[in-house]
């Protein structure tokens, strides 16, 4: 499984994004970004829509078609994470695309990160 995501890092709330998609190295290390000690997971199913629509609003567009999206929020009045995973598709077997997916943007919201994409 290849995948592209793009982990840009800015002050406020947004700590993180990632985005997978079919095009980047599948054997690229993950990097510990940002420790994240404990965190609150949503997991939304979107339309293809759904997810640029999110993504132009966190101010980035994937280069190629995604299959999903994560944003990593902290709010540091409370210290609590919370992390927001888009999917376009429900895991249906144990090694499916989207159960990849899943798992890629699980490890964006324990705050790692990887190049690839920028
Ligand atoms: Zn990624």
């Amino acid at each position: 499984m290849r995948f592209r995501c793009f982990i840009p890092f800015v002050a406020g709330l947004l700590l993180g994004w990632g985005i997978s998609s079919p095009v980047a190295a599948s054997s690229e290390a993950w990097e510990a970004a940002v420790v994240v000690p404990e965190v609150r997971i949503a997991i939304h199913w979107v339309s293809h829509s759904e997810l640029s629509k999110v993504a132009f609003e966190v101010g980035k567009r994937a280069r190629t078609r995604p299959h999903g999206f994560s944003v990593l929020r902290h709010n540091p009045g409370t210290r609590e994470y919370r992390c927001d995973i888009y999917l376009l598709k429900r895991p249906a077997r144990v090694d499916d695309q989207a159960t990849v997916t899943l798992g890629h943007e699980l490890a964006h919201c324990l705050g790692f990160s990887h190049d690839e994409g920028g």
